[in-house]
């Protein structure tokens, strides 16, 4: 039987959890920022995996370096050292700027912030400022720490004495902060929320909050990191030096891989058998993920990422039906006036755009930060007929 989008669809619900739903279309290979299913529709890739292929699909330079290492090393557990993980480390140190800093790496965003947890426990303190609306991932100790009703509500009870402040609301913050509080986890912009931004002097108020009160504070730059907004990590624009960052999505350059940084001196470190992970910087995901910072550094994307951002913006705002576009670098929310996001993400995929919706009103895109300027055009034209079309399907 020929390979089919609906073949793959009853293939999916005759043998995947239903935990995602039954996606559209199966996808066959990639290249860059296109993607083609098995039909053979080709597809213009705003979501880059949601915010993961940072460098794209298929890129040259990391199935180099991920068939170099295939050869040469597969996997060793932590019993041993290993070139990939050194420099790793050494490079994602040199991003924080901090000689004292140290990384513990996983597989993915929710070990990322489970281990950050634990590190707060070190503290002495057990409570927790999280936010409203926030996402850090579905495991039960950073489901605790994610700020969504609906995701958490069908798996209480979650870990105790966690708070959530307003999002952006230094206020509120205070209100909630005491020498109680362990950490105050954060992302600089909630990516799953729906690309939300708080005040530009937020996160530095923030830190001095909880150095006022010795509480650590986490940025968890899962979405946000990896050149995305045009730095490496998403908050250093706000001048900070975060406790903890946690890492996982574009960090591997496509290959699953976490990490969780402690940066300051005195933020508490992990001692031999307070944690581990098997796979945990694993050789083959570190050597595509050093792949995927030399694109990065080689290509001088992090400045090409604000240019590319700066053109989005203004031609997608003038768009009728687009009430604002925000975010930052190439991590951006399209917030529409009243066309429904998902009947936009059905449209846009009928004209061979592949973009997402986290809520109702609310596109996100995430594209790959080798994004080629024809690609920005195309897109920009794809998403101008696929809302127009949402639009009078709304209307008649
Ligand atoms: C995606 C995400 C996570 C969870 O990452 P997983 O790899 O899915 O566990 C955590 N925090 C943020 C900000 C994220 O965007």
């Amino acid at each position: 039987m020929k390979n089919s989008n609906e073949l793959a669809r009853k293939r999916w619900d005759g043998s995947l959890a239903n935990n995602y739903g039954t996606p559209k279309i199966d996808l066959a290979k990639g290249k860059g920022s296109i993607v083609w299913d098995v039909e053979e529709n080709r597809y213009l890739d705003f979501l880059g995996g949601i915010a993961t292929t940072v460098v794209g699909h298929a890129h040259p330079t990391v199935i180099a370096a991920v068939n170099k290492q295939i050869r040469e090393l597969s996997h060793v557990s932590n019993f041993y050292m290993h070139e990939p993980v050194l420099k790793l480390a050494e490079k994602l140190k040199s991003f924080t700027g901090e000689e004292s800093a140290r990384t513990f790496f996983c597989n993915s965003g929710a070990e990322a912030n489970e281990a950050a947890l634990k590190i707060s426990r070190l503290t002495g303190r057990k409570r927790i400022i999280s936010t409203e609306g926030a996402f850090h991932g579905r495991t039960i100790g950073a489901l605790s720490l994610t700020g969504q009703r609906a995701k958490r509500a069908p798996f209480i009870p979650l870990l105790k004495d966690v708070k959530f402040a307003k999002y952006g609301d230094i206020a509120d913050m205070e209100r909630l902060i005491s020498k109680k509080v362990a950490m105050v986890i954060l992302e600089p912009i909630q990516g799953e929320n729906g690309v939300i931004l708080p005040p530009s002097d937020y996160l530095k108020r923030v830190r001095e909050l909880c150095d006022q009160y010795g509480a650590l504070l986490c940025i968890d730059a899962v979405q946000t990191g990896m050149g995305r907004t045009g730095v490496w990590f998403g908050y250093e624009d706000s001048g900070i030096t975060p406790d903890i960052i946690t890492l996982a999505k574009g960090l591997g350059g496509g290959l699953p891989l976490g990490a969780m940084i402690t940066v300051r001196p005195q933020t508490p470190r992990f001692s031999p058998g307070d944690h581990g992970s098997t796979f945990g910087g694993n050789p083959i995901s570190c050597a595509a993920g050093l792949a995927a910072i030399s694109i990065i550094e080689k290509g001088l994307l992090l400045k090409r990422v604000k240019k590319m951002s700066t053109l989005i913006k203004r031609e997608i705002t003038k768009l009728p039906g687009v009430l604002q576009v925000r975010g930052e670098g190439l991590l951006l929310g399209i917030v529409l006036d009243s066309c429904d996001a998902a009947l936009l993400v059905e449209n846009a995929r009928a004209v061979g755009l592949l973009l997402n919706a986290p809520n109702k009103g609310v596109i996100r895109i995430a594209p790959a930060l080798t994004i080629t300027d024809a690609q920005i055009k195309e897109f920009i034209k794809k998403f101008s007929s696929a809302l127009k079309s949402a639009q009078q399907e709304a209307t008649s």
